[in-house]
């Protein structure tokens, strides 16, 4: 097995955003309506991601610490047995790693022949001196945050001063609390960039 991770096109934050936001519409648009937490699982097991990317989807028995993994020659989302079983039980981790997976598909089509495996820790090792933006796993990560968590509703969840919003967003999106925060912080950066944006008090 290849772990190594390729560069791929480099995209932004805000371009990662956008993706997921369309990606969105496209689904909703095919007849899955979006609700929140998204039914992720959904449009995998109703043929969304045939009909939208020609992906054919499964499950596999994998060695432990393997996730998952996106097979881009064959035109395959792979899930371990256990990502598959915790993301259908509803575990808020097994579900983020399912909407990276879907980020792969979206993001990275046409740019990869190599397989991109979901590890629990050897990625990491891996990457070397990738830039971030340029780094296939920061986008899947930013694009499956994105997706789980639209910008302009955490933006409006941060508007409204909420004194919590780390629990609104973890229980409105289903999400754990580590990725509420990691997403609040990077909607934020973003929000600073925009002279428009000065709620009292979030700065
Ligand atoms: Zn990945």
């Amino acid at each position: 097995m290849d772990f190594k991770v390729p560069i791929v096109k480099a995209l932004s934050r805000k371009d990662v955003n956008r993706a997921a936001d369309i990606f969105r519409e496209r689904v909703d648009s095919a007849g899955l309506k979006m609700s929140y937490p998204i039914p992720i699982m959904d449009i995998l097991e109703f043929g969304y991601l045939k009909k939208l990317y020609n992906y054919e989807w499964r499950t596999e028995s994998m060695q432990s610490g393997l996730k998952g993994y996106t097979e881009f020659v064959e035109r395959e989302l792979v899930l371990s047995e256990e990502t598959y079983e915790g993301a259908s039980a509803g575990n808020s981790s097994c579900l983020f790693t399912v909407a990276h997976e879907l980020g792969h598909v979206v993001l990275h089509d046409r740019q990869m022949t190599n397989r991109l495996y979901e590890q629990k820790e050897i990625v990491k090792l891996n990457r070397g001196n990738i830039e971030a933006f340029k780094d296939p796993e920061w986008q899947a990560n930013e694009f499956a945050a994105a997706f789980l968590m639209p910008f302009d509703q955490v933006r409006k969840i941060l508007t409204e001063n909420n004194f919590f919003p780390e629990t609104e967003i973890s229980f409105e999106f289903g999400v754990s609390d580590i990725a509420a925060s990691i997403r609040i912080k990077n909607v934020l950066k973003e929000l600073k960039k925009d002279p428009s944006f000065r709620p009292e008090g979030l700065f």
